[in-house]
């Protein structure tokens, strides 16, 4: 076991905003990450979660302030380049190489923690990378650890669902990031299924000691996992704390009103 709770800030938003031609998606936002920590970012479709996670990796300019990853300050870098300094990242909609086989899926992530370029990755991982034993062993543990072993062969696109989305999980583990942010993760997941990412989200931060954070629409997740929620509506934080703390706080309970 990794020493899972630190005091060490890994990763700071300051006053992160973005704007779509007047439309403000996000507004002033703030978060302390702290090494360890499972964080939850919660709040109706559309209140700029995903645009929080574009922001902090790269995939999205903000049009004020900034984002810090321990000392350095990211916001402004490319996406290859935010994985490079430690952070990893799944999408609300599939985004597998689907032509590729759940290990090659694997293994091609891990050279972009390296590489600028996907498409090189995905050579490499052709070219070269069969015969590196670590980084086979590697896929091989990263596969074992989200359940999906027994299906290293078989192209993505031919996995289940569930299957699908825990193979992002693993791909994206395989930069060896030091936070993992994952966009709706339980997305079109029934109940056991939801159950079984929460146990893995677990395991990632215990045995690797992996700062999360997980975005959801949906509360159950979050308020049975997270040790720390930041709710946003509109794209403002209206709150931050303990799952007690915002299940009792008014306007959380308004925004959710007949979800729980
Ligand atoms: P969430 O992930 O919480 O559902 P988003 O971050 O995707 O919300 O979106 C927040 C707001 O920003 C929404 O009103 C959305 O329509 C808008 N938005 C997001 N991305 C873009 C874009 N590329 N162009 C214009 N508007 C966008
Ligand atoms: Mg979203």
């Amino acid at each position: 076991m990794v020493d899972a709770s630190s005091d060490e800030i890994l990763l700071r938003t300051r006053g992160l905003t973005k704007s779509f031609r007047g439309l403000i998606a996000l507004r002033d936002h703030q978060i302390d990450l702290r090494k360890g920590e499972i964080v939850g970012v919660i709040g109706p479709n559309g209140s700029g979660k995903s645009t929080l996670f574009n922001c902090i990796t790269g995939f999205s300019k903000p049009t004020a302030g900034e984002v810090f990853f321990r000392h350095d300050r990211i916001s402004g870098l490319r996406p290859s380049a935010v994985v490079a300094k430690g952070l990893a990242r799944t999408f609300q909609g599939s985004r597998l190489f689907v032509s590729l086989t759940v290990r090659e899926n694997v293994r091609a992530a891990a050279h972009l923690r390296h590489q600028t370029n996907i498409f090189e990755a995905v050579l490499l991982t052709r070219r070269y990378f069969a015969t590196q034993e670590a980084a086979n062993g590697q896929a091989e543990e990263l596969l074992s650890l989200v359940g999906l072993s027994h299906h290293a062969d078989r192209l993505a696109c031919e996995l289940p669902y569930g299957d699908q989305r825990r193979l992002e999980i693993a791909r994206a583990l395989a930069t060896a990031p030091d936070i993992l942010l994952l966009d709706e993760p339980a997305a079109g997941l029934d109940s056991a299924e939801t159950k079984q990412l929460a146990d893995l989200i677990r395991r990632i931060r215990d045995s690797r000691g992996v700062t999360v954070v997980v975005v959801e629409h949906d509360m159950d997740l979050i308020m049975n996992l997270c040790e720390r929620i930041q709710v946003l509506a509109a794209g403002e934080v209206i709150c931050v704390g303990t799952p007690q703390e915002v299940r009792a706080h008014p306007r959380v309970r308004e925004a959710y009103l007949g979800h729980e």
